[in-house]
């Protein structure tokens, strides 16, 4: 069938097969092209089908040829409803991986869960032995616990209430939002979603299995940003969660049995959790602006090779004073941030078009979804039911 973009809110409830797959070609080619250190071997991604998580397992195999299994929550076509954007990426990967002579698995369904968490530790005993590297990449909405207890996160601030700006991406209008706080129950259920207890239960379910290596290395993702963000983001329910992501890696690696657990800051990246956050898109598309005229803007899988091969690999690690490694560094140097500075505090509905790249933000969600790929001919008939073997 034709497959046409339809969005409802900040989502995108269709997406394109070619299209994702020639922007997982894309990705490839890039990290082809790159310098390569010596990088992990045995890869497990959890959260492997979109942004930083897929870009983690892109730059895995394709910088340094090493296996991966990637954990996935995704849904296959069903009848006339495309799978979503993280199946066909997934299918892509394997497909290219394959041809390249590759190990990949996938395995499919909920990470949180005791279940999936077995699959995968059979896979790697059966498959791979031991890993050296588990990248934790989800962004999840809510999360099941074994009894059935169910806890969903929030945006919201921690305190008070913050008033900023925010545009509607449906007309692109600026106008103030005001986000409330959270209740305390809120910041406890977006800690359980986000924060790092399920990361903990990942590493100990593979120690106690003998599936991860003694000298091996774990990456969570995490998120500061300018002071404009942060009643909302570093400050708020998220951050919470954050803080609590970042005390997890400290307890990991001080466990002293030889896994070290990093958390990387990541760049600001229109990726289908960001586009949900409040006040944060307007941040993006001005943010985008500035880094492609200073001529240091990047995305995913920019910022997934860079971490790899200079500030993570096997043989180094470069963080910052509390320990963190600072993939936002070109985002927060001052140079950037001074020109965020002065655009955030003029921009108005009138001067969007020359204050943010409004143009760069809508290529990029819609891409999330694999519409606006260069070469692929969306008034084509696609065939929508693409097979992941998972
Ligand atoms: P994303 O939405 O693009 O990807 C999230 C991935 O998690 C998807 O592959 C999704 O399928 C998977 N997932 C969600 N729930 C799952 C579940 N229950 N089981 C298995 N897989 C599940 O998100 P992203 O922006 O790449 O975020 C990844 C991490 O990076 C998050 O921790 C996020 O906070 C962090 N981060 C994001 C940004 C940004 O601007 N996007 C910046 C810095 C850090």
């Amino acid at each position: 069938m034709v497959v046409k973009p339809k969005v409802r809110g900040f989502i995108c409830t269709t997406a394109h097969p070619e299209g994702c797959k020639a922007l997982v070609k894309s990705q490839i080619d890039y990290v082809k092209a790159q310098s390569h250190a010596e990088g992990f071997k045995k890869v497990l991604v959890v959260g492997a089908s979109m942004g930083y998580g897929l870009a983690s397992r892109i730059t895995a195999a394709y910088s340094f040829g090493a296996a991966t299994l990637g954990v996935i929550f995704d849904k296959p076509a069903n009848g006339a409803r495309t799978a979503s954007a993280g199946w066909y990426n997934t299918a892509a990967f394997e497909e290219f991986a394959h041809a390249d002579g590759l190990y990949t698995r996938t395995v499919n369904g909920d990470a949180y869960s005791k279940e999936i968490k077995d699959k995968v530790i059979e896979i790697i005993k059966n498959d791979l032995g031991k890993v050296d590297l588990v990248v934790y990449s989800l962004a999840a909405p809510r999360r099941t616990m074994a009894d059935g207890t169910v806890y969903s996160s929030v945006l919201k601030t921690v305190g008070k209430a913050y008033t900023n700006k925010t545009i509607d991406l449906k007309n692109n209008t600026v106008s103030d939002i005001t986000v409330e706080p959270a209740t305390e129950e809120e910041i406890q259920a977006t800690v359980k979603v986000m924060g790092g207890e399920d990361w903990q239960d990942w590493i100990n379910a593979l120690k106690a299995a003998d599936v991860i290596e003694e000298n091996a290395v774990t990456v969570a993702y995490s998120y500061i940003g300018p002071e404009i963000t942060h009643p909302m983001y570093a400050d708020g329910s998220i951050g919470k969660a954050k803080d609590h992501l970042f005390e997890t890696a400290k307890a990991m690696t001080n466990a002293d049995d030889g896994i070290k657990a990093y958390i990387s800051v990541n760049k600001a990246l229109v990726t289908q959790s960001s586009a949900a956050i409040p006040i944060v898109p307007l941040y993006i598309s001005i943010l985008y602006k500035v880094m492609k005229e200073q001529g240091v803007h990047e995305g995913c899988i920019e910022q997934m090779c860079r971490l790899f091969n200079t500030k993570l690999t096997k043989n180094s690690v470069e963080t910052d004073e509390p320990c963190r490694i600072r993939m936002d560094d070109w985002e927060m140097a001052e140079s950037v941030q001074s020109a965020v500075d002065t655009l955030w505090s003029e921009i108005k509905t009138d001067n969007l078009d020359s204050h943010a790249d409004l143009d760069g933000y809508h290529e990029d969600f819609y891409k999330l979804f694999g519409f606006g790929a260069e070469g692929v001919d969306y008034e084509s008939d696609v065939e929508i039911d693409v097979k992941v073997d998972c």
